[in-house]
Parts: structure tokens; C-alpha cells; sequence
């Protein structure tokens, strides 16, 4: 099959007016399976254009019927579950299965913003003079939305739909290796009442089409997921016209195993909340915390959980661990597994490529355990985005936290400990924006997520997001 696919633009599909196009590769295959339209600079102008000039009809739609369109975009999603699922397991290498709870979760997310449109507002203030203060939410304007491949439509629906929600306009640039869910969720948009021109998709290379947004004068906010390196770059370039930022950046989260935790639990979570989608997570807990009395049984369970895992196909229901996003990121991952031998952590296994004829062509990585790791080795300092824990053992509750902290990022982490009291003490003294006490999973879509120093800038999800796409007016009536 060769999809060929073209952008968005105020309702129509249309090429890129170079006329480019760049070819994806199946990362579990290594074969061409589409061609993609390379939009640049021109094309992000016609976009951002099409969404200026649809700003005020849009603003205008009452919020029972925006309300409508977002409700009917979830049950469309929905209907088309299966193919989305399909589309997004091959684009990205994922299991299907994990695939299909992903595209339920933008359903959710749809389903969750469409019914806070018309719940929340503004305020009536008590100021000291003779009068009424009010204020007004009002939507931002054009907002560029830029997404990461690990998780494209879900992330795509965390930032659409409260952008959409609170009455704004919006050009998205999906990731250049992952752009085929958001294109048919732009599709699906149209179909479900919401206006051509509302939301637009310029698919391309992040240097062109990215920053050619980042860049546009008329953009006024940038909701950003993705590295912290280019998330950096991004909040220059927006700083020239004060254009709003939201941040989502990378992680090095910190998961942390006290000798009192239920072990049963903790072993396979702190397994799972390395490796999901193959440890190419954000909120991957990569670095694992063991105090030392149950250091050696803790990992020779894990190492035993590890042998048991089923990699293969992302469309083999039976898979747990895919591929990884390409070849290229493969071999980046593999170098960290040298990386760390070199700095003396020991390796407990995986870190090879699989054999297989089958996984041999596609971009696999056997996941790896280091352990012996030391706080300050690059392992434990950078992001790996892949398959690979690294543990290292503590003594005290006061060392964990330290070791904990002793990092650039701050985006996720978890505790475990059946002591409510250091749970609760470990919570507040960790410096990171999610956690999640014994389980692995902090995610919620009705609670805020983010990061803290270099993971981020805002937050995502619950009705706090809702700040972030909307612009407060203060108006005083005098008596
Ligand atoms: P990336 O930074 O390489 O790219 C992210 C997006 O930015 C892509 O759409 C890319 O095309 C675009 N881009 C690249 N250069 C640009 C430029 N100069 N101007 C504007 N846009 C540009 O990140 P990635 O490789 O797609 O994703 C992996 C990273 O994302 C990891 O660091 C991961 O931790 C992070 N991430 C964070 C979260 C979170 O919520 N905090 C979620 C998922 C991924
Ligand atoms: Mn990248």
C-alpha cells in the first residue's frame, strides 16, 4: 500500500505548493508505505491565513452548538476507532492494543473539552469602587499546535480540543514521521460541523514547516510537545512578539522502590513504566530507585519479567513491545547502551537487536536493564527515549529525594511505599510536575500534566489548560 497524503488547508486537500513530498518508512518493515506533502514557509502562510480569516465566525458560534461539534467529533473518532488504530500502529511501530487506547483517550478528550465549553467563563469581582468589575474569557486567536511522534492523536487531542473548546483558530504541524491520524482527524472535524478553515494541517520537516509557524506574526500562541533541546528554540523565536508558549519536554523521571512496597505490584509496574511504547514515553520512570535491602531481589525479578517479553509486529494482537520509531533512533538508543558499559554500569540484559528474520528489517531493540548505575553517568542524566532502565540503589529517604532531584528534568516520577506518611513526605519533596504513588501511570485527562524546570513550561489536560488557550479581559461598569 502507498498512501499519499496532502495537507489541510481551509477544508481542502491540497499539495504543497513545491509540490514536495517526502516518502515514510514502516518502522517495523523498513519499507516505504506513503508519501506525505512537504509544506513550508508558503504553505504555513496560506494556513495561518485561511485560520485568521475564520477567527470571528468561529468565535461567534454559540457554545451549545460548538459544544455539538466537538461531541459529534468524539463519536466519529469512535466509528472510525479501528482504522485510526491501524493507521497509528503502523505510522509509529506501536501494539495495536496500545494503539486503540489511545485513540479512545482523543475520543475522551474530545468528549471531556465539548463539555466544559459551556461551564466555565468569567468572573464578577468585588473592586472597591461604585460599579461592577467583570471579566470576559475570550479566545486567544490563531494557535499553532507542533506534536511529537510517540503519541500522535493522542496528544494532537490535548491540545486541539481545548483550543477548540475556547473559541480559537488553529494550524497543526504533526510531527514529519508521524502525520496520518492527525490528517484524518482533520477530516473527521469537517464531517463533524466544524468550519473549514477552523483547524488546518501543514505536514513537513520541523525546521521548515515548524518554525515557519513558530515564526508567523499572526500565530498568536504555540503549544509545543517535544524535546527539550527544540522546545528551547521555540521560546526564542516566540519570544519577538510575545507570542503565548505552552512546553511539554522531555523527561528523566525517577521511580522510586522503598523496602516496605508491595513488590508483587511494583516489579511489573516498574517495568511498564519504562517500556510502554517501547520506553519512547515522556513520562518513562527510566530511572530506577532501589533502596539496597531489596536491591538484588528487586532486580533479579525484573531481569526475569523481561525475559518473558513478546516482541513483534504492532499489528500482531499479541504483541506488548513494537518497534521503535525508526532506524536511525534505534541505533541512538543502542549507542546509549555503550554509552553506559563504557561509564561502568553493568548490563543485566537485552540492549541487542533481536533476532527474528521478521524484526531483523524493522527498527527492535531487546529492552535493557543497567544496574550499578551512579546518579551522574550520562545513562542516568540524558534522555534515552527508548527501552532501557537504568537502577541504582539508596540507603536513606533522604538520599533517594536527593538522587531523585539531581536532574535537569521534572516531568513524571512515582513512590513506592506502603508508609502513607513517607509517601506523602516523598510527594512534596520531589520536584517534578506529575507523580503517582504506587502505580506507575499518572496520566489523567482530567487532571493537569506538565513539567517542571526543563520539562516544561504550563500545563496540559484538566480545565487549567483551559487558561492557557484563553485570554482574560477585565471590564469595569460604573454606577
Ligand atoms: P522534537 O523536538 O524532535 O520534535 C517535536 C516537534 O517539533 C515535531 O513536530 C518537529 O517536527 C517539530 N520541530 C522540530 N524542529 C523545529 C523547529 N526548529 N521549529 C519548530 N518546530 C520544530 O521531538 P520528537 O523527537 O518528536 O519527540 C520526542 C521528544 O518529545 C522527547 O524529548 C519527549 O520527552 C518529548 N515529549 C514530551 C511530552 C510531554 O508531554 N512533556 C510528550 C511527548 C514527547
Ligand atoms: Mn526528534
Amino acid at each position: 500500500m502507498v498512501l499519499t497524503e496532502e495537507l489541510l488547508i481551509n477544508g481542502d486537500r491540497t499539495p504543497a505548493q513545491s509540490g514536495e513530498f517526502t516518502s515514510l518508512i514502516d518502522p517495523a518493515t523498513g519499507e516505504g508505505w506513503a508519501k506525505i506533502a512537504a509544506g513550508d514557509a508558503v504553505d504555513i502562510d496560506r494556513a495561518v491565513q485561511a485560520a485568521d480569516r475564520i477567527r470571528q465566525p468561529w468565535r461567534q458560534v454559540n457554545s451549545r452548538d460548538r459544544t455539538r461539534m466537538l461531541y459529534r467529533l468524539a463519536e466519529l473518532i469512535r466509528e472510525h476507532l479501528e482504522s485510526l488504530a491501524e493507521l497509528e500502529s503502523r505510522n509509529v511501530g506501536k501494539p495495536i492494543r496500545d494503539a486503540r487506547d489511545e485513540v479512545n483517550l482523543a475520543a475522551d478528550c474530545f468528549e471531556y473539552y465539548a463539555g466544559a465549553i459551556n461551564k466555565v467563563g468569567g468572573q464578577t469581582i468585588p473592586v472597591a469602587a461604585a460599579g461592577t468589575s467583570l471579566t470576559f474569557r475570550e479566545p486567544i486567536g490563531v494557535c499553532g499546535l507542533i506534536a511529537p511522534w510517540n503519541f500522535p492523536i493522542a496528544i494532537t487531542a490535548w491540545k486541539l480540543a481545548p483550543a477548540l473548546a475556547m473559541g480559537n483558530t488553529i494550524v497543526l504541524k504533526p510531527a514529519s514521521q508521524t502525520p496520518l491520524t492527525a490528517l484524518k482527524l482533520g477530516e473527521l472535524a469537517l464531517a463533524a460541523g466544524i468550519p473549514p478553515g477552523v483547524l488546518n494541517i501543514v505536514t513537513g520537516s520541523g525546521s521548515r514547516a515548524g518554525e515557519a509557524l513558530v515564526r508567523h506574526p499572526l500565530v498568536r500562541k504555540i503549544s509545543f510537545t517535544g524535546s527539550t533541546e527544540i522546545g528551547s528554540h521555540v521560546m526564542k523565536l516566540a519570544a519577538d512578539d510575545i507570542k503565548r508558549v505552552t512546553l511539554e519536554l522531555g523527561g528523566k523521571s525517577a521511580n522510586l522502590i522503598f523496602a516496605d512496597a508491595d513488590l508483587e505490584k511494583a516489579v511489573p509496574k516498574a517495568m511498564w513504566s519504562v517500556l510502554g511504547n517501547a520506553g519512547q514515553d515522556c513520562c518513562a520512570r527510566s530511572r530506577l530507585l532501589i533502596e539496597r535491602s531489596i536491591y538484588d531481589a528487586f532486580l533479579e525479578q525484573l531481569t526475569q519479567q523481561f525475559q518473558t517479553l513478546k516482541l513483534g509486529h504492532p499489528l500482531d494482537e499479541s504483541t506488548e513491545i513494537g518497534s521503535l520509531i525508526s532506524q536511525n533512533h534505534r541505533d541512538r538508543v543502542a549507542e546509549y547502551i555503550q554509552i553506559g558499559q563504557v561509564e561502568g554500569a553493568k548490563l543485566l540484559c537485552g540492549g541487542y537487536i533481536p533476532e527474528g528474520e521478521h524484526l531483523r528489517s524493522g527498527a527492535y531493540l531487546q529492552p535493557a536493564i543497567f544496574a550499578d548505575v551512579t546518579p551522574t553517568m550520562r545513562i542516568a542524566q540524558e534522555e534515552i527515549f527508548g527501552p532501557v532502565v537504568c537502577a541504582i540503589p539508596f540507603d536513606t529517604e533522604a538520599e533517594a529525594i536527593a538522587i531523585a532531584n539531581q536532574s535537569f528534568y521534572g516531568l513524571s516520577g512515582s513512590i513506592w511505599t506502603r508508609d502513607i506518611s513517607r509517601a506523602l513526605r516523598v510527594a512534596k519533596a520531589i520536584e517534578t510536575g506529575v507523580l503517582s504513588i504506587n502505580t506507575g501511570h499518572s496520566v489523567h485527562l482530567e487532571a493537569p500534566f506538565g513539567g517542571v524546570k526543563r520539562s516544561g513550561l504550563g500545563r496540559e489536560l484538566g480545565l487549567n489548560v483551559l487558561d492557557h488557550y484563553s485570554e482574560i479581559k477585565s471590564v469595569f461598569i460604573a454606577e
